[in-house]
C-alpha cells in the first residue's frame, strides 16, 4: 500500500505552528516529553500483559534506547511498549484527544509569547519535538499485531502514513534535527537532559554508543527510593511526568504505609490551578500501581472528587496484580487506602495552613472552591474541611477561618452571618449589611457557586447557626450599635409608630402579590429599602442561580424591608395622613420595590413602568 497524506486537526496545526516558530526557552523538554510517552507506553503494555502474557513473552524486559547518528543528523528514541497501529497513529498524533485540551487550544490568541505562557500550563507533549526537528518519523508496531506503520511529518499542517517494517513491538521516534539545533546531536547534551528531567523513569534508559550501551538513569521507581536521597528537582520532574503539569508542586506528600495493608504514596498539589479543574467529569490525577506495575489512571474510590487537583501515585503491595479496573472501585482494600490517603492529605493541608498561612492562602485561592465540594458531600470530614476553609469577610482584608470568625464574635451574637453572590466587591456594598456593619459584626462574603449548596447541608457549626443576612429576620436588636463617641444624631426625630403602621399598610395594599410582606428593618442604616427572603424560603442568590440553569421557573415573593430612620421613609410617613395619599402611593410603592430589586441585582419585571414612574416623580419634584 502506498503513502497516505492526512491533515492535522485544526487545533494541532495551531499548536505545531507555535512549536515550529518556538520562542520557548526550554527546548530540552522535548526529550522529556518523548521519554515520558515511551515510559507510559511500556506501563500500558505491562498492564495488558498481566491478562495476556503472550504479548510480552518474546521480549519481557522493558527499556528505552537512544541512538544518535551525527552523519544523518538524527536522534532515535526506541521503546518496546504498546506501540500504535495505523488508526492509533492518526488519532494520537493527529488530533488532541485529552479532554479539555482541544477547547483550551481553541482559546489561544495567536500571539506567540502569550500563547507559549498559556501552553506552559499544560505542556504540549509529543508535538514539542518540532521545536528541534524539521521532520519526524514515527515507526511503530502495536503489541500483538504484525504490521508496522510509519508516520511522518514536517509539522507544517500535514502528515503521511505508510506501511513499514519494524523488528518486534514498540515505537521508534526518529528526530531529524533542524539546522541550528546541532547541540542535540551531542551525546553529553542528551545525557544531561535525561539526568535532569528523566532520572525518575522506572525503566532503564540507555544510550547506544560506538563502544556499547551506556545506562543513563537510576531505573527504579522514584517513590520506592528513600526520601532523604531525593531532591526537590527530582520530585518536580516526576510531578511533571505523572501530573502533566508544568508548574512546581505546591505540596509534596511522600510516605510509605506499613502494617496490615502496605502501600506507598507520592502525591503533589499543583501551584497553579489546572485548566480543566472544573471539568464536569471531576477526574483526578492519582494513578494506581500494584507492586510497581501501573494499573489505572483514575481509580474511582482512591481519592474523592473534591481532591481531584491531586497528582501522583499510590502503589499497593497487597492488591492482586490481575485485578480488573472494573473490580477496583468495589475493592475494600482500595476503599481503605483511599480513606487513609484522604485523611493524610487533609492533615498535611492543615499543617501547611498553620505553618505557612500566606502560602496556604494561595492554595485556597486556587483549590478552595473544589475542597468546599467536600463540605457538601463528605459528612465524615465536614468539620475538618470547614476548619481548612478560608472566607472573605467584610471586616478583614485577608481571608479568615471560621476560628478567626468565632474569635471576633460580639456579645449577644447568635449566628455566623454570611451573604452569597457572584462578586465579593459588589456583595460588600449590599444594603442588607448596613446594620451588621453598624454593630461591628463580621459577615462572610461567599462567592463560589458551591457555597449555596454546602450551606444547605451545614445548618450550624460549633453551636452557631449559619445565617444568611438576606433571609429571615435580622434579629440584631440584642446587639449594641458601635457608635463613635462624638457621633451626633443629626435628625433625631423618630417616625411615629402609627405613621409607620399606616405606611406599611399602604405599601402592602399597593404592592399586592409582588411582595410577601412589608416590614421595618434592623439591618438598614443608610439605605431606605432592601429585599430579603422569608425564613423558610429559598435564598435569593441560590434562586437566581437555579433560575439561570432552568432548574426553577417560579420566583418566590420577597419581603420588602423599610428603614424607619431614613429621611425618605420619614417623609413618606409624614404624608400618609394627607388627602389623596392612597393614590400617589401606588407609584411610590413600586419605585421603592424596584429600587430594592436593582440593588439586589434582580431584573425588573417591568422596566418601562419603572422608567415612567421615575420620570413622573422627578417631574413633580422639579415642578413643585
Ligand atoms: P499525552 O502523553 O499527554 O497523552 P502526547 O502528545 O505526549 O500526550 O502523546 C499523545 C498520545 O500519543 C499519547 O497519549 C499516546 O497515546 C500516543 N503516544 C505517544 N508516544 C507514544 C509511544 N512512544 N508509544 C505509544 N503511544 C505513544
Ligand atoms: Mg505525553
Amino acid at each position: 500500500m502506498s503513502e497516505e497524506k492526512l491533515s492535522f486537526q485544526a487545533e494541532v496545526a495551531k499548536l505545531l505552528k507555535l512549536m515550529v516558530n518556538s520562542v520557548y526557552s526550554d527546548k530540552e523538554v522535548f526529550l522529556r516529553e518523548l521519554i515520558s510517552n515511551a515510559s507510559d507506553a511500556c506501563d500500558k503494555l505491562r498492564y495488558q500483559a498481566i491478562t495476556e502474557p503472550a504479548l510480552t513473552a518474546d521480549d519481557p524486559d522493558f527499556r528505552l534506547s537512544l541512538t544518535i547518528d551525527k552523519a544523518a543528523r538524527t536522534i532515535a528514541l526506541a521503546d518496546n511498549g504498546i506501540g500504535m497501529n495505523r488508526d492509533d497513529l492518526i488519532a494520537d498524533l493527529g488530533t488532541i484527544a485529552r479532554s479539555g485540551t482541544g477547547a483550551f487550544v481553541e482559546q489561544l490568541s495567536g500571539d506567540a509569547a502569550e500563547d507559549m505562557a498559556m501552553i506552559g500550563q499544560f505542556g504540549v507533549g509529543f508535538y514539542s519535538v518540532f521545536m528541534v526537528a524539521d521532520k519526524v518519523d514515527v515507526i511503530s508496531r502495536k503489541a500483538g499485531e504484525d504490521q508496522a506503520w510509519k508516520w511522518s511529518s514536517d509539522g507544517l499542517g500535514e502528515f503521511t502514513i505508510a506501511e513499514a517494517e519494524r523488528d518486534g513491538r514498540g515505537t521508534t521516534i526518529v528526530i531529524h534535527v533542524r539546522d541550528g539545533e546541532d547541540e542535540w546531536l551531542e551525546p553529553e547534551r542528551l545525557k544531561g537532559v535525561v539526568k535532569t528531567h528523566s532520572d525518575h523513569i522506572a525503566l532503564p534508559i540507555v544510550l547506544q554508543g560506538d563502544d556499547g550501551e551506556e545506562s543513563l538513569n537510576a531505573a527504579s521507581a522514584l517513590w520506592t527510593r528513600p526520601k532523604k536521597d531525593l531532591t526537590d528537582e527530582q520530585y518536580k520532574e516526576f510531578y511533571h511526568h505523572v501530573g502533566r503539569g508544568f508548574d512546581d508542586p505546591w505540596l509534596t506528600v511522600h510516605y510509605k504505609a506499613e502494617g496490615k495493608i502496605e502501600y506507598s504514596v507520592l502525591l503533589f498539589v499543583p501551584t497553579q490551578r489546572p485548566f480543566d479543574l472544573f471539568d464536569p467529569a471531576r477526574r483526578h490525577g492519582v494513578k494506581l500501581y500494584v507492586k510497581r506495575v501501573f494499573i489505572a489512571d483514575e481509580c474511582e474510590g482512591l481519592v474523592p472528587g473534591y481532591l481531584r487537583f491531586l497528582k501522583g501515585i499510590v502503589d499497593s503491595e497487597d492488591l492482586p496484580l490481575n485485578i480488573s479496573r472494573e473490580m477496583l472501585q468495589s475493592s475494600p482494600m482500595v476503599t481503605h487506602i483511599g480513606k487513609a490517603v484522604t485523611n493524610r492529605v487533609l492533615s498535611e493541608l492543615k499543617k501547611k495552613a498553620e505553618k505557612a498561612p500566606d502560602e496556604y492562602a494561595e492554595f485556597w485561592q486556587n483549590f478552595g472552591p473544589v475542597l468546599k465540594e467536600g463540605i457538601y458531600e463528605d459528612t465524615d470530614r465536614r468539620d475538618d474541611l470547614l476548619a481548612l476553609a478560608r472566607f472573605r469577610s467584610i471586616n478583614s482584608e485577608t481571608p479568615i477561618s471560621l476560628k478567626d470568625y468565632f474569635a471576633a464574635m460580639k456579645d449577644g451574637q447568635k449566628a455566623i452571618y454570611y451573604i452569597t453572590g457572584d462578586d465579593a466587591d459588589a456583595l460588600a456594598k449590599s444594603p442588607q449589611l448596613e446594620g451588621f456593619r453598624a454593630r461591628g459584626l463580621d459577615v462572610l462574603l461567599l462567592t463560589d457557586p458551591v457555597d449555596d449548596f454546602w450551606l444547605q447541608m451545614v445548618p450550624n457549626h460549633d453551636g452557631k447557626e449559619f445565617k444568611s443576612v438576606t433571609r429571615g429576620g435580622a434579629d440584631l436588636s440584642d446587639i449594641a450599635v458601635d457608635k463613635p463617641d462624638d457621633a451626633t444624631d443629626e435628625d433625631a426625630t423618630e417616625i411615629r409608630d402609627s405613621e409607620i403602621a399606616t405606611l406599611i399598610a399602604l405599601l402592602k395594599q399597593n404592592l399586592g402579590d409582588a411582595v410577601k410582606d412589608v416590614r421595618t428593618s434592623d439591618r438598614l442604616t443608610d439605605s431606605a429599602v432592601c429585599l430579603v427572603a422569608d425564613e423558610g424560603d429559598i435564598d435569593m442568590h441560590l434562586e437566581r442561580m437555579l433560575k439561570a440553569h432552568q432548574r426553577l421557573d417560579q420566583a418566590s415573593a420577597r419581603i420588602l424591608e423599610i428603614n424607619p430612620r431614613h429621611a425618605l421613609i420619614k417623609a413618606l410617613g409624614a404624608r400618609v395622613g394627607e388627602k389623596g395619599a392612597a393614590d400617589t402611593f401606588a407609584d411610590i410603592a413600586f419605585l421603592l420595590l424596584d429600587q430594592a430589586r436593582i440593588i439586589e441585582g434582580e431584573p425588573l419585571p417591568d422596566p418601562a413602568a419603572f422608567s415612567r414612574r421615575m420620570a413622573d416623580v422627578m417631574a413633580k419634584g422639579l415642578v413643585a
